[in-house]
């Protein structure tokens, strides 16, 4: 099928807003600097990347007569927190299985920001001990096992919705939604930066920009920044994820290589600990432009694209796009950073 021929069931307010960060990119005194904000695009919850994954999960959802969605991340998942908003909105029930992922150990970690609002929204929340892992986890196939044995009927939605068939086709239509922006504007992006964790977000975006070179012939650079600090497997994920979504969407060729980049050197040591990039880039965003990020992951692309930026592998003539993927909430759990 044809992407536009897939079921979409719209959770945002539309297209996510493009933004010149006119401050940051005279800071930076080199190219163009842009940011396609999915932070403030939906009313669910504060938004994030996972709402527009889930516009393509919904209609699914609906079909299969599930009361409860089963989905699993870190204590301050931004990813659970928009599955509990979806469940809310829907009028379904949501299990959530939070892991401790991150060993910060504030301890507003599993009480405010992204745990807070699941709470606040109706969901199941529990916490579990296990340490990060993006894989399918027993503790989540527990969780489905238990709300089946309550008599519900759970729909799994695995950790970031990446391992999920239709995972990556919320963010191959973000490449098709922005080539439409960029006609409209008279501006094309000849960089993407995105944060890459899970896989779907990146590797959706790799397929639905490769659907739109078949028709433009039009090739970009779409550059991951990891920041799971666990390169090998995020990588593997993202490039089954993407090859699986080209073929989802029937593009009529394999992925090349040079289409897959996800670049180590701004994750740290450890998912969920910020770096002195991560602090600075955080900073120097929230001071000039007053768009916020997170430690966990925004800081950390945000600190690649400055890097990148500032060192010229992105050239002064490029215009580069910053996807900002939202995840704010989980900053009440780091504010010790801000002493
Ligand atoms: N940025 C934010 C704010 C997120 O919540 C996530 C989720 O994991 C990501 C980036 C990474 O996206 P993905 O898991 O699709 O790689």
């Amino acid at each position: 099928m044809k992407l536009a021929e897939f079921p979409r069931y719209p959770l945002t307010f539309g297209p996510s807003p493009l933004q010149h960060l006119k401050r940051l990119t005279q800071h930076l005194g080199g190219a163009q600097v842009w940011a396609k904000r999915e932070d403030v695009s939906s009313g669910l919850a504060y938004g994030g990347n996972k709402i527009r994954k889930l516009e393509y999960i919904v209609p699914d959802v609906i079909a299969s007569g599930a009361d409860t969605l089963v989905s699993i991340g870190g204590y301050q998942s931004n990813h659970t927190r928009q599955v509990a908003a979806v469940a809310a909105h829907l009028g379904l029930k949501a299990r959530l299985v939070q892991e401790k992922w991150v060993p910060w150990e504030d301890p507003t970690n599993d009480r405010v920001g992204n745990i807070l609002l699941s709470r606040m929204m109706g969901a199941d929340s529990r916490l579990e001990d296990a340490g990060f892992d993006i894989g399918v986890r027993d503790s989540w196939k527990k969780a489905l096992r238990e709300v089946e044995a309550a008599g519900g009927t759970p729909y799994p939605i695995p950790a970031g919705a990446s391992e999920h068939p239709l995972g990556g086709l919320g963010f191959a239509n973000w490449a098709f939604e922005l080539a439409e922006q960029e006609r409209a504007l008279g501006i094309t992006f000849d960089t993407i930066i995105v944060c890459t964790v899970t896989g779907s977000t990146h590797a959706g975006m790799i397929a639905g920009f490769a659907a739109l070179e078949e028709l433009t012939g039009l090739r970009r650079r779409v550059l991951g920044i990891d920041a799971s600090a666990t390169l090998a497997t995020t990588t593997d994920q993202v490039t089954r994820i993407a090859g699986h979504t080209a073929e989802l969407i029937e593009l009529s060729r394999e992925l090349r290589d040079d289409e897959i980049q996800v670049l180590a050197g701004w994750a740290g040591d450890r998912y969920g600990i910020p770096v002195d990039s991560t602090m600075a880039a955080m900073a120097v965003c929230a001071q000039l432009e007053a768009m916020i990020t997170d430690p966990v992951y925004e800081g950390k692309s945000l600190a690649g694209l400055i890097e990148l930026v500032g060192s010229r592998d992105i050239p002064k003539d490029s215009h580069v796009l910053y996807a900002h993927l939202g995840g704010q909430p989980a900053i009440n759990a780091y504010h010790s950073l801000w002493p």
